[in-house]
């Protein structure tokens, strides 16, 4: 997998985007970021990924750092990506809401509505062939957005299966995956996620 460099087309864009996410005091987790002195997450990685994982928001750690999945759900993406021999500087990795939400509790709908525009236009900018969902949330939001509402299935029976949409650029593949931190709290799910990894990897 290619590296643009830095101040490739591409890169500037995604900036750009970061820069939005940044200065926008309209968000509505705006005022939570500021008073707690917290960093946005806009998402890290190759402009020029051919997938993108896609998380619910950021944590505490994430906040603190502005950088995605660096936690303990994190450590569990990285082994992962590990395991079919791909580099995390390869891909993109992001959330579908930029700010943490106060006691990492779930994203509202005004709060999805409000960011989701940022990570379409990210998605627009990289154009990957696979979207990785990570968790049942992003799964949705996908589905949804890619014009498959009506298909959505439970994460547990829909994990592992990819589904084939229609993009501006071409034909992309949605993979839902269980988030992570699912196999934290559930061991068994761990198994799960490598083989499915096992799948993300034949589409890339
Ligand atoms: N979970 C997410 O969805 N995103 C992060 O950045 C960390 C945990």
């Amino acid at each position: 997998m290619g590296h643009l460099p830095k101040n490739s087309k591409k890169a500037i864009r995604l900036d750009a985007v970061a820069q939005d996410i940044l200065t926008d005091k309209t968000l509505p987790l705006y005022a939570y970021r500021a008073k707690n002195k917290y960093l946005p997450v806009p998402g890290e990685g190759s402009p020029d990924a051919a997938v993108i994982f896609v998380g619910e928001a950021p944590g505490l750690n994430e906040a603190r750092t502005g950088r995605p999945f660096i936690g303990a759900a994190g450590r569990v993406l990285n082994e992962l990506l590990a395991s079919i021999g791909l580099a995390r500087e390869a891909v993109f990795i992001t959330s579908i809401v930029k700010d943490r939400p106060p006691e990492n509790r779930d994203p509202l709908p005004k709060e999805i509505k409000t960011y989701t525009p940022f990570l379409m236009r990210q998605i627009d900018i990289i154009k990957p062939r696979v979207i990785a969902a990570l968790g049942r949330h992003a799964m949705n939001f996908l589905m949804d957005e890619f014009g498959l509402g009506d298909q959505i299935e439970p994460i547990s029976r829909a994990h592992g299966k990819p589904v084939s949409v229609q993009s501006s650029w071409g034909s992309l593949t949605i993979l839902p995956l269980y988030h992570p931190a699912a196999a934290l709290y559930n061991g068994s799910l761990k198994a799960t996620l490598i083989k499915d990894f096992k799948t993300l990897k034949t589409y890339i």
